[in-house]
């Protein structure tokens, strides 16, 4: 396929909302030619690989205006005075290039970025700008709005990884009912250009030969909530009941000498955690291994361990070594998804844990560590072991079904979280998308933020539907950190994939996630949440932010129906 038929696709999607239109546009794309099946659901995403190992340009928004300066044969200065009446580079290329259509395809374009991407050393910078101004001059216009788009980071076109999913089933069989088989295929190596490919080139059945695979994540498995003991041993029978650890999730990968770590949002994170990795080779015996659990920090006077935000911090790329001696880690397993070449997923929880108990060697000051585990059926002997846990000082459990799947991506009843307050109507927080902010007055303009436009996600829909405005919880100098962020990732309208009943000052697109306690749920005309013809949606009452979480994909937040379900279930429950 030509650059420019995808350009004129990308132009097309930009006009539309609605989300029918979108994965029919794209279903067309994927049915063109299967050669490009890899490649286009990265470009689609604006990246040049899956999201745990895209290589990147290293070309900023200064160093692309050059490029376009010298491309166009147009001076630096009327570049970015067009920018400051734009606010997008990709226009600006758009305005000073020839109107014509190359004959690039595809491919040659992304194996260009991909040449970009691998220039390194002394005058690599000059190098980059030069390959990109050798691109562009070879393109028309159309193709030049998007080309800087890719390569600046801002293409945000809001194709989620579920509208992709829907297109690829549109595109080999007419309608979505592939879903679930491209769905689990996905989850398995979080790599929607490697499913396209099979899916499209070698048919349907191929999917089923997708394994989890050291090196490519595996979506990890979530927790659902229920309020209490009781209902969870009445729901589940007998059960495995383990320590809820407040950390960073992380999930360990191994192939002979070399280790990889993944957060939740599948970014490769090894760098961050040397002792991790080293205790990896140590500790684990095995050739090839997918292992997860969560890793915590630990006060090394006292052993205790500390709050997820310490933890977090680790996750910082510069002064590691420093940082690491402060904050030591510990990594607690609790399960194993693929051992020396065996995929585990489709296993017992049992017999996963009992498997993952045979390859770790535990030593007394191991940075690897076992999650104890108790089995019982008795709702007192849950709870009793609940309080102990509160007691020493962590969050709650995680129940687990022994004789459950490793069910990736998804948030099933096959593993439940019990935590203090579960028992209360609105019985935890909400992890929260945000999509926009306002900027605030008095005290807090000086913040830059007087609250946050907050949605959750709608993934029939794959958009983030508003359902609260929050602007307290947050120490004053997060709030300075998160206006930086959040100007990064400002877009000058709405983002496609964001629902709104009102504008907020500024928009952002959907990619942090803040975890917000409530006082309860209410129907309100603000939000879109829930929102159904003319009837007023769903909103957040007394919410406040609990912290920041970078961990979490969008794709993670809460969803409209648990919202939706929540007020519900409140409506039935006698209120104190
Ligand atoms: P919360 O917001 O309540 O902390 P969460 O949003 O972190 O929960 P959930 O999927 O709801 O995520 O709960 C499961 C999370 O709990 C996992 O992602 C993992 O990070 C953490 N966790 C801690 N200990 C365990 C354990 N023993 N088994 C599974 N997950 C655990």
């Amino acid at each position: 396929m030509q650059f420019a038929m995808l350009a004129r696709t990308f132009e097309q999607i930009e006009a539309t909302n609605a989300h029918y239109r979108i994965t029919a546009l794209l279903a067309d794309l994927f049915r063109l030619d299967v050669a490009d099946a890899m490649i286009l659901p990265y470009l689609l995403q604006g990246r040049l690989g899956p999201p745990y190992a895209a290589p990147e340009t290293g070309l900023d928004e200064r160093r692309l205006a050059q490029a376009v300066a010298k491309a166009a044969g147009v001076g630096l200065e009327e570049i970015w005075r067009l920018y400051q009446q734009q606010g997008d580079l990709g226009t600006v290329a758009e305005a000073v290039m020839p109107v014509l259509e190359s004959l690039l395809s595809v491919q040659d374009v992304f194996d260009r970025f991909l040449e970009i991407a691998r220039v390194a050393g002394p005058g690599a910078y000059e190098r980059k700008i030069t390959l990109f101004e050798n691109l562009l001059v070879k393109v028309g216009n159309l193709e030049a709005r998007y080309l800087v788009r890719i390569v600046a980071g801002r293409l945000r076109l809001g194709i989620g990884d579920a509208t992709i999913v829907d297109a690829l089933s549109i595109a080999r069989v007419g309608d979505t009912s592939l879903g679930p088989a491209i769905e689990r295929a996905y989850s398995f190596c979080s790599d929607l250009g490697l499913v396209a490919h099979t899916l499209l080139a070698q048919g349907p059945a191929a999917l089923a030969e997708i394994h989890p695979v050291p090196g490519r994540p595996v979506l990890p498995a979530l927790a659902a909530r229920l309020p209490s003991a009781t209902t969870i041993v009445a729901k589940l029978g007998r059960v495995i009941v383990e320590p809820k650890y407040d950390g960073v999730r992380l999930q360990a990968h191994k192939a002979g000498e070399r280790v990889w770590l993944f957060t939740r949002r599948l970014e490769d994170v090894s760098h961050a955690f040397p002792e991790v990795v080293a205790a990896i080779q140590g500790q684990l015996r095995a050739r090839e291994a997918i292992l997860d659990g969560e890793v915590v920090g630990y006060d090394p006077r006292t052993g205790q361990l500390l709050p997820f935000q310490q933890t977090a911090r680790r996750r910082r790329k510069h002064g590691v070594a420093e940082v690491a001696g402060q904050f030591p880690v510990r990594y607690f397993l609790f399960d194993v998804l693929s051992l020396d070449g065996v995929d585990l997923t489709s296993r017992p929880q049992a017999e996963r844990s009992r498997q993952l108990r045979q390859v770790i060697v535990e030593e007394p000051s191991g940075v690897i560590a076992l999650t104890p585990q108790l089995e019982t059926d008795q709702a007192d002997v849950l709870q009793r072991f609940f309080e102990e846990m509160l007691r020493c000082g962590l969050e709650g459990v995680v129940v687990k079904r022994p004789d459950a799947h490793y069910h990736a991506g998804a948030r099933q009843y096959n593993w439940v979280k019990l935590k203090p307050g579960s028992e209360a109507a609105v019985a935890d927080t909400f992890d929260l998308v945000i999509v926009g902010y306002e900027r605030g007055r008095g005290k807090r303009a000086a913040f830059g933020i007087g609250s946050l436009l907050c949605a959750v996600y709608d993934p029939d829909h794959d958009r983030y539907r508003t359902v609260s405005r929050v602007g307290s919880g947050l120490p004053d100098a997060e709030w300075l950190t998160l206006h930086q962020l959040l100007d990064e990732a400002s877009t000058a309208t709405k983002p496609k994939q964001v629902d709104a009943a009102f504008a907020p000052d500024v928009w952002v697109t959907p990619r942090y996630l803040v975890e917000v306690i409530a006082g309860g749920i209410m129907r309100s005309p603000l939000h879109t949440c829930g929102k159904e013809g003319r009837e007023p949606g769903y909103a957040l009452r007394f919410p406040r932010i609990r912290r920041l979480r970078f961990d979490r994909r969008p794709e993670d937040a809460t969803t409209e129906a648990e919202v939706v379900g929540l007020y519900h279930r409140e409506e039935t429950v006698p209120r104190a």
